[in-house]
């Protein structure tokens, strides 16, 4: 027989199991919002970036990742050397006639390009287009035999030394004032191609951090950032790939790398997808301005930054320098690392290889 305390206690029961079914509903729901994974793609910069990005609300993610790739269009709009009506292209068709004015953004993009070339005591440096040109021109990839240019060899010391009088970082006269860039040589250029993509990447992270989109991996071909965790509430894994795997006349000297990144860039140069092939042998396509020749010590760096900007530069910096000046630039930028082939790693870049 019931009595009216134990139909009071079955009726609390139901309660307590109902609102415990209600909060569970409701974690679950939670939990099932907070894991949606959003993905975008696009060409720009003439490369495949990918954006990845987790949050709640589908239509602002997807929102966020557009204004995303729209802000690294604009970059790319003006900074691109391959683009005829990019501001750096018109500066290049200028040189040697008159100062060309330029945004706001192209201006500070070279004042800063200047900076990081005199940190590193000119071993960045902007201005070496017309040496990348030179070395160039000379390579029989791409051509039929017929096109084959009859000098098909690396240049002379004395081509060299012609065209390194049109290379300088020194040379560059920037009016503040008008926000103009005047190169004064005819056949000077600027390129941006070792820096921009970093910072477009940046660009992209502060946009996408704008809309409401903390964590978030933007990728342009392998220049990264990854900021905060990802749907498992992890830091974002990055796997480097052994760039000898496809070839296998290369002595191996590296492995898969796994990294753990929260908050932090990361950016390779390698000569082992881009380089400039002469006569059958590879060089690399970072040139050391001083020499006006192809570094040949490093294969491949890996940089770990705090922005991805910084890792740009550093990877092609480090790439001219070596590893021991390396070490000793790395004292500037807090909190990066390297990893160079042949194989050296920095103090430090452990840290990003251990499971968090
Ligand atoms: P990255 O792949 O970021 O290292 O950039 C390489 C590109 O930067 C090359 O394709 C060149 O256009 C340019 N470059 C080559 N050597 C240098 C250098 N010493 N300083 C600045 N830019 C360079
Ligand atoms: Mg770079």
């Amino acid at each position: 027989m019931t009595t009216p305390n134990s139909r009071n206690q079955t009726l609390r029961s139901a309660i307590v199991v109902s609102i415990a079914l209600v909060l569970i509903f409701l974690v679950v729901l939670l939990v099932w919002q907070d894991s949606l994974t959003l993905e975008g793609e696009a060409r720009i910069m003439g490369i495949s970036i990918h954006i990845t990005a987790t949050g709640t609300n589908r239509d602002k993610i997807n929102e966020a990742i557009n204004v995303a790739f729209d802000r690294m269009r604009q970059i790319d709009q003006r900074m691109s050397d391959y683009r005829e009506d990019s501001e750096i292209s018109k500066i290049k068709r200028a040189a040697g006639k008159a100062p060309v004015a330029v945004s706001h953004e192209t201006f500070a993009m070279i004042q800063k390009a200047i900076e990081y070339s005199k940190q590193t005591d000119g071993a960045f440096d902007m201005t070496v287009r017309p040496l990348v040109a030179l070395w160039r021109d000379r390579t029989e990839e791409g051509k039929s035999p017929a096109q084959i240019p009859p000098n098909n060899a690396p240049p002379s010391e004395q081509e060299i030394l012609a065209t390194l009088r049109l290379v300088g970082y020194d040379k560059i006269v920037l009016d503040p004032a008008g926000q103009t860039v005047w190169l004064p040589e005819r056949g000077m250029s600027i390129d941006l191609g070792a820096i921009a993509k970093g910072y477009a990447v940046d660009e992209a992270i502060r946009v996408l951090r704008a809309h409401g989109v903390e964590n978030s991996l933007v990728n342009a071909g392998g220049d990264l950032y990854a900021a905060g965790i990802n749907e498992d509430g992890k830091p974002w894994t990055v796997l480097l790939r052994d760039p000898y795997e496809k070839d296998r006349s290369k002595i191996r000297v590296w492995k898969d790398l796994k990294l753990h990144l929260t908050d932090k860039a990361v950016t390779t140069s390698g000569n082992y997808e881009r380089y400039i092939l002469i006569g059958g042998q590879r060089f690399n396509h970072i040139l050391d301005p001083r020499t006006g020749r192809p570094v040949k010590a490093l294969d491949s760096v890996t940089v770990v930054a705090g922005s991805c900007l910084e890792a740009d530069v550093l990877s092609t910096v480090i790439t001219v320098v070596g590893v021991q000046s390396g070490l000793e630039l790395l004292k500037q930028f807090e909190g990066a690392s390297f990893y160079a082939i042949p194989e050296f790693q920095s103090p430090g870049f452990d840290r990003h290889l251990e499971e968090p």
